[in-house]
Order: C-alpha cells, then sequence, then structure tokens
C-alpha cells in the first residue's frame, strides 16, 4: 500500500521540554487517520511539523515520498490543504467573494465554489457576508476554503471542537463525501466519537508518545473484557461472561420473559484512552 506519510523516531522539544518523543507512524492513501489526545498531547505540533510549519529536533519525515526541506515549494502547497483554528476568512466580504478569492491563489476555476459549497451545506448562504455567520458556519467556510482545490491530503486541526451537533454534522458529511472522491484525511481530535466516525485508523497520543495505533474496530475488540450485558425488566442490569454459565443465564432471563435488551460489552475508546493514561481525553 502506498504512504502518503511516512514518520520516523520524530522528536520535537521546546527548549528542554519534548513536545513529541519518537513518534512513528505511516498513513495510507485513500485513509482518514487520527490523532486522538487530550490538550497538550503534541497534536497541534505534529500538524504544524506534517505542514512545514514548524521545524522537527530530529526524526524523519516524508510527504507524498519526499522529505519535508523537499516540500516547502509551491507545488507541494497545492496538493495540500490545511484546516487549523486561525481561520483567516475576510470578514467583510461574502461566503463567495471569500473563496473567489482563494481560487485566485490556488489557480482553481470559481466554478468549483458552488460544489464545495453544497458539499459543507452552505450553497445557499454563499452571498452573507462572514461576520454575520455564526461559529459553526464560518468553521464550515473554513473548511471549504481548505478543500476548494481538492487537495490529495487534507490535514485538519481538531474541526469540530466547541461546534454545535448540526455544524459538526455537515463538516462529517464534507469530509466524507471528500475522502470517497480519494483525499487522504489527517485530523487531530480530542472526541472519541469524532475519531469512531470517520477514522480508518486512530493513535493515541499521550504526552508526546504514541501509546496505542490500530482501527476503532480492533482497538474495541481487543480491549474489550469478552462479557455481555442484559438490561432486564425492572430497570435491571446484569453482565454475564461469554461461557457455558454466562449462556444458560442469559437462557433463563429470556426463558422467564425478563429480556428488554442484550449488548456486547464494548468499551468506547474514550474508555480504552483512559485505561491506558490513567486520563481522561477532554
Ligand atoms: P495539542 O495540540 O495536543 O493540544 P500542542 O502540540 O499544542 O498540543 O502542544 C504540545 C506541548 O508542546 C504542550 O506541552 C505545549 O505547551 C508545548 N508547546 C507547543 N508549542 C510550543 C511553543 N511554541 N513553545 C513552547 N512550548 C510549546
Ligand atoms: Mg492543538
Amino acid at each position: 500500500m502506498e504512504n502518503v506519510i511516512e514518520v520516523k523516531q520524530l522528536v520535537k522539544s521546546f527548549g528542554n521540554k519534548m513536545a513529541l518523543k519518537n513518534v512513528t507512524f505511516n498513513i495510507n492513501k485513500g485513509e482518514t487517520f487520527g490523532f486522538l489526545g487530550p490538550s497538550g498531547s503534541g497534536k497541534t505540533t505534529t500538524i504544524k511539523i506534517l505542514t512545514s510549519q514548524l521545524n522537527h529536533t530530529a526524526g524523519e519525515v516524508s510527504v507524498f515520498g519526499n522529505p519535508l526541506k523537499k516540500l516547502k515549494d509551491p507545488s507541494y502547497m497545492k496538493r495540500i490543504g490545511i484546516l487549523t483554528d486561525n481561520s483567516g476568512l475576510y470578514e467583510r466580504l461574502t461566503i463567495y467573494d471569500n473563496l473567489a478569492f482563494f481560487c485566485k491563489l490556488y489557480d482553481v476555476n470559481e466554478k468549483q465554489i458552488d460544489e464545495v459549497l453544497e458539499s459543507v451545506n452552505l450553497l445557499k448562504d454563499k452571498n452573507t457576508v462572514v461576520q454575520k455567520l455564526s461559529k459553526g458556519m464560518k468553521q464550515r467556510v473554513t473548511l471549504a476554503r481548505a478543500i476548494i482545490h481538492k487537495p490529495d491530503l487534507l490535514f485538519l486541526d481538531e474541526p469540530t471542537s466547541a461546534l454545535d451537533p448540526v455544524n459538526t454534522k455537515h463538516i462529517h458529511d464534507g469530509l466524507k463525501k471528500l475522502n470517497q472522491q480519494g483525499t487522504t484525511i489527517f485530523l487531530t481530535t480530542h472526541d472519541m466519537q469524532e475519531a469512531e466516525d470517520l477514522c480508518d485508523r486512530v493513535a493515541f497520543l499521550h504526552q508526546g508518545e504514541i501509546k496505542l495505533l490500530d482501527t476503532p474496530q480492533n482497538l474495541r475488540l481487543k480491549y474489550s473484557d469478552s462479557s455481555i450485558k442484559l438490561l432486564l425488566k425492572g430497570d435491571r442490569e446484569v453482565i454475564v461472561q461469554k461461557d457455558e454459565e454466562g449462556a444458560d443465564k442469559i437462557y433463563q432471563y429470556m426463558k422467564n420473559n425478563e429480556v428488554i435488551s442484550i449488548h456486547s460489552n464494548e468499551p468506547t475508546l474514550g474508555d480504552i484512552f483512559v485505561q491506558l493514561t490513567g486520563r481522561a481525553l477532554s
């Protein structure tokens, strides 16, 4: 499989503080890869290094098969999109004019604007001035701007942090569509649900170190305690093991018509993170 990003033993120090310690991972072409970690774990630092906004202290980083130092030229910049919190939209221009400005910058046909606005559900608002928009809508415009040139690789630093569920959903829908069209996505988040919804694989980052890296499904299976949860009539909850004794119990409860529902007792990504680091994600 082709790697779009390869990171080996990446170290970043700020003075005597080590923000990243031997971080190693690859991102495959077409993948949505999530960096999941609490505030201060090194997520933004990683994105800044990968997008040439910050130099690293040690280790090897390559993007599209080239070492980072070769990637400062405009042709690289045209292949990537970046969404960070410093949005930098022109407040007094309309949504459309903001994007038209970026089309000129990136050599993109303005005909793309309607399509990209549709993908983040803002088409009907295209003539609204940015300063009149809610925070969530502004974030959707920022996303539209980051993807207007159909980048091969998109970096997102906590794209839905502090947004309401409706805006979050519009952003997730836009990202899924983009990923289906072939864009590789590197995303940081402290929202485990976002990671589960969007990511093919996730890395757990804690104090500058990757603690785990796998698909959300494998992580849940690996950390599941192989028990089954039964919800019974009378607001009762019973946990049984996946063995003969458990099967007998389930049989009895079902025979007595007491069972309302049966659930596998898998942990969430958030549960696993706490188990591993002793710390919650947010
Ligand atoms: P996250 O994005 O996961 O919240 P950051 O990558 O912003 O974490 O920060 C990781 C660590 O590096 C933190 O301890 C932070 O204080 C430190 N750090 C980040 N940028 C700088 C900087 N410019 N100077 C000194 N320390 C920094
Ligand atoms: Mg950050």
